[in-house]
Parts: C-alpha cells; structure tokens; sequence
C-alpha cells in the first residue's frame, strides 16, 4: 500500500510507471463547508491533481492543495479554444469505500473529445491513477448526506505560450472536485429552440469541449429572459428534429416505451443516457434510439400518450420536466413525482448502486 497518510511531501507510486508527488495542504478546509447545503461547484476539496503533456509525454504529476495557476497571457487555449473537460461522479458506499461510477468511459470521451480538438491524449495511468491519487487524499470530502456526492471535473487545456494558430504542443491536465447536493430544486420549463443551434453535422457537438458551452449561453439566456429555464436543442438543418436539452441528453416515455434521439456527431454520447438505456432494456422496457421530432413530442404531449419527458446527465442524474414551450405555446408536461414514474425508478436505481445498497449488476461501481 501506498504511503498516503503521510502528513509530509512524499513522492507515491500508484503503478509501476507513474509517480504521482504528493504535496498536502497545511490545513484542511472542509469544516468551513456545510455538507447539507451544497451549492453546485461551489466548494472545492483541499486537493487537485496536475500533470503536464511536455515534449510529447506527460510529466510532473502531482496532487498538490487546490490553488490557482500562474499562466501567461497568450495560453493558446484562451484564444483558440483547445480546452476539454468531463464530469463525473463518486459516491461512498454504506461499508465507507470510495467508489467512482463508470470512470472508464469517461475515460474514453476525454480522449475522443482530445482527437477532435487535435490536442494530446492521456494514457490510462495518467486518468486513473491521478483520480484514485487524488480520492484517496480527498476521501473526507465525499459526502454520504442523500443525493449528494463528490462532483469531479477532469479538464485538460492547451499549454502554449504562443499566439500562432496551429496545435498546441504542451497541454495541463487537471482534476479537481466539488462536494454536491441536488443540481435542480424545481422541474425546469424548457423552450424548443427554432433560431439558434449548438451543434452541427460535421462539428464538434459530440466532443466535451469549453466551446460548445460558450455558444449555448446567449440564447439559453434569451430563453431564461422569456421565462424560461433550458433549451431543447434542435438540428441544425430543420429545426425538426430534438438532440439535447441544455447540457443533457433527453428522454421520452412515449406509449411506455423509452425514446430518445439516436447519437451522432451532433450529440454527445452521455454516459448517465448509456446507463439508463441498458438499465431499461435489463428491465424489459422497450427503447427506441432514433430521430424524435418536435412534432411527435408535441402531439405526445397533447394526446397524452407522452407521459414523462426528462433531462439526463452527470450532474443531475435525472431531472424530469414541467413543461415545453415551443411556437409560442407551452405545453404542460404531466407531473412525475410519484415513485411508479420511470424517470423516478430510474433515479432511486443508479442511486442505490451507487450508494452500494443494491447489487452493481453491470460492473459500473469503481472502487479507489
Ligand atoms: C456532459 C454532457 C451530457 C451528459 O453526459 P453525462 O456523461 O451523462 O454526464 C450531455 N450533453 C452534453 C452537451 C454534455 O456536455
């Protein structure tokens, strides 16, 4: 076992190729937070980790206390935009082990996201073993309160002093994390978008890139200015067809079945969506991954034959919705707060493996 409680610098191994220096901050500040009130991203825990990508192989990795950088004014990320992140989460279980959900995958989409924004990509040793470092040292700040957990932001940026427009050749990874309550107090109303999109055939709405967010923010706020709380994104060709609302991915119970659009390079591939559809079809419920137009939502919702319609992500988890305005008209949306919804089913379950009280069937819970 790794020396980890070790109150002095110490340099640990987490494998056989990586050292991880570890740096602890003098003082704790975790009885400066309330762990019943939890703002979203709000409190950081005492520690990140770091690591750099220098002359084309990650280096100088280190869990050091939480702090600002120093950086220099032409970082290339801050003018072209090379800047990715991930989001997940980690829970700690009733026996008090820390486990994080699904860390492989995200993982994956670090790197996927890193392709399509031509940057460097990280081996498994630098993703894992810096968040198992950096959990381990943190394990005070995730907390065990109902509907809460450790909020983690994995981000890697362009490094580059340099105000030429090609590739970076030197990126900072960076993980750092968030103690959390519940994201939405209220079921957000939510506005079709008709005029602006988020994403395009050809672009970059599938990777997990800081840009994606800048370009949603101004019409989100036109939407918020109209009364509104979120944006269900539409294609960018027709405005016909649904992809994401806000910075999830979106479901429909329609006629019992779960529907929800199909991914592409328009629409990034969620991992709590992953999750929910194979939780679905374990549980015989038929799923459909396909277009789902406005049209249909619509008419589902005026006939009734649409009984929930939902947003999934990380941060949420599941957060089912009032109502959908579109054309000038808002359509409400049934109330799903009873236990037999699905969208409430499926939030007690992946809550329960996640806080280990029903077996993890699919192999999602990763113990640090
Ligand atoms: C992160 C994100 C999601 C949700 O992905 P999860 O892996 O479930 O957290 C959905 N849409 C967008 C645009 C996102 O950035």
């Amino acid at each position: 076992m790794l020396p980890f409680n070790s109150l002095t610098n110490t340099l640990i191994m987490t494998t056989d190729v990586l050292q991880i220096e570890l740096r602890r901050a003098d003082r704790s500040r975790i009885q400066e937070v309330d762990f019943n009130n939890l703002p979203f991203g709000k409190h950081f825990s005492d520690h990140m980790f770091v690591a750099d990508f220098i002359d084309g192989e990650w280096t100088n990795q280190m869990v050091v206390p939480f702090d600002n950088f120093s950086l220099s004014p032409s970082l290339t990320s801050l003018h072209y935009g090379q800047s990715i992140f991930e989001g997940m989460k980690a829970y700690k279980n009733e026996a008090g082990e820390v486990q994080m959900f699904r860390p492989m995958a995200n993982f994956e989409r670090i790197n996927e996201s890193a392709r399509r924004m031509c940057m460097a990509t990280l081996p498994e040793e630098v993703f894992m073993g810096g968040l198992e470092t950096l959990l381990r040292v943190d394990a005070d700040w995730v907390p065990t309160q109902p509907d809460s957990s450790l909020y983690i932001r994995p981000y890697m940026f362009a490094l580059d002093a340099s105000l030429g427009v090609a590739p970076a050749k030197t990126y900072r990874f960076c993980i750092f994390t968030c103690p959390v309550g519940t994201y939405y107090a209220k079921p957000p109303k939510l506005k079709v978008e008709t005029e602006y999109i988020r994403s395009a055939p050809g672009g970059v709405g599938y990777a997990k890139c800081a840009g994606n967010y800048a370009a949603s923010m101004y019409p989100t706020m036109l939407a918020q200015q109209a009364g509104y709380d979120q944006l269900i994104w539409t294609d960018a060709r027709e405005h016909k067809y649904i992809e994401e609302s806000g910075t999830m991915n979106i479901m429909f119970v329609i006629d019992g079945k779960l529907v929800t659009p199909a991914t592409s390079d328009t629409i990034l591939r969620g991992i709590t969506r992953d999750s929910i559809l194979k939780v679905a079809r374990s549980w015989g419920m038929p799923v459909e991954e396909r277009l789902v137009s406005v049209e249909e939502v619509i008419n589902g919702i005026e006939t009734g034959r649409l009984t929930e319609a939902f947003g999934a992500g990380t941060a949420v988890v599941v957060s089912p919705y009032a109502l959908i305005g579109y054309n000038g008209h808002d359509y409400m949306l049934p109330e799903n707060t009873t236990d037999d919804s699905f969208a409430i089913r499926i939030k007690n379950y992946l809550t329960d493996v996640r806080t280990g009280k029903i077996a993890d069937e699919f192999g999602w819970m990763h113990t640090v």
